[in-house]
């Protein structure tokens, strides 16, 4: 009797004990693995040693809106250089979650006319005018990037915002193809590079997720210019072209 009490004392016991613990560790780990997931997704994010940006020229457009929600599903922000001509009260609703996810826009032109072949009166204008259309929207352009990055040294002495070109084109508008953009443009995405897409065409969006995920996977932040210029420590002066920073 006094053995059979000792042995459930000794034997059963823990192993009842034990037996619940060790099942509730397991519960305790599997709740962890659920909760833990995000946080190292977050620290990828943060664990880069290359950074780069991705700007959007010649929008808005129908696209516009499913590029956002695409960087926003990455989490990556980017700048776009809108047209003035293509501002527009239904794209509203676009340019506020645009801004909500960290994004930013800069000056495109008005009309998309090539810089170099006005006089300097119509520049001034082509970039004052689309200032004052997204101040209407409540929005505060700190960049210009001239079109077809038309520019002189005149002009560039004229122009009271740092000028973005960039040293990475995906020439997106002349093969139309996610996967020939991708192709085209992969082996020249550097550290502290400026990628050009235009918000203009569906395979500009679809090229979205080849590029994003290969460069996430090779260390690369993808960010907008002022975040660019913030993580390299440069202070962007009015007037100088950054084609890189
Ligand atoms: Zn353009």
């Amino acid at each position: 009797m006094k053995l059979s009490i000792f042995f459930i004392i000794l034997v059963i016991v823990p192993i009842i004990f034990f037996g619940t613990i060790s099942s509730n560790v397991k519960e305790v780990n599997i709740v962890e693995q659920n909760v833990y997931k995000p946080e190292v997704k977050k620290e990828d994010n943060n664990n880069y040693d290359k950074v780069v940006a991705l700007t959007f020229d010649d929008g808005p457009s129908k696209y516009t809106n499913d590029i956002i929600d695409t960087l926003s599903k990455y989490n990556v922000t980017a700048t776009f250089f809108v047209i003035g001509i293509n501002l527009n009260t239904k794209y509203t609703d676009t340019f506020n979650k645009l801004i909500k996810n960290g994004n930013e826009v800069g000056i495109h032109g008005y009309s998309h006319k090539e810089f170099t072949k006005l006089k300097m009166d119509k520049v001034l204008y082509e970039i004052d005018y689309t200032k004052k259309l997204l101040n209407g929207l409540g929005i505060e352009p700190k960049y210009v990037r001239p079109p077809y990055g038309s520019i002189n040294i005149k002009i560039k002495e004229q122009i009271e915002y740092p000028i973005i070109l960039w040293n990475v084109d995906t020439l997106d508008w002349k093969y139309k193809n996610a996967q020939k953009i991708y192709d085209n443009s992969i082996d020249d995405i550097k550290d502290g590079g400026i990628i050009l897409l235009h918000d203009a065409y569906l395979s500009s969006v679809k090229v979205l997720d080849l590029l994003i995920p290969k460069l996430q996977s090779e260390g690369f932040k993808i960010v907008s210019i002022s975040e660019l210029f913030q993580i390299k420590g440069v202070s962007p002066q009015s007037g100088q072209i950054y084609r890189f920073i």
